[in-house]
């Protein structure tokens, strides 16, 4: 096998072991903080879900100009989704033990 792990948390070069599967994290610290970030993530895809859902009911009620509107669900389409390129970077495959 020729591809070398990294953390997903830290980035830090993992050895690949002799037996078994590849490492995803260095170590159970940074399996932690991933966790604890997933979770962050998940908080704050939902509560962006939730921005741009006001946004599209005032859109959609007429409450404004519709070009706010857009550019805002827009930004917060960018931001969800860079979220959850994040979560799964940390998420892939991740179900081993550190
Ligand atoms: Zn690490």
């Amino acid at each position: 096998m020729t591809s070398t792990a990294s953390c997903r948390k830290c980035g830090t070069p993992l050895p690949e072991p002799s037996i078994g599967r590849p490492r995803t994290f260095c170590g159970v610290g940074c399996r932690r903080a991933a966790e604890r970030e997933v979770r962050r993530l998940d908080n704050s895809i939902a509560e962006l879900e939730g921005r741009q859902l006001s946004h599209q009911e005032s859109a959609a009620f007429g409450n404004g100009t519709p070009a706010h509107h857009e550019a805002k669900i827009a930004h917060l389409q960018f931001a969800i989704t860079a979220a959850e390129a994040r979560m799964s970077a940390l998420l892939d495959g991740g179900d081993d033990d550190a």
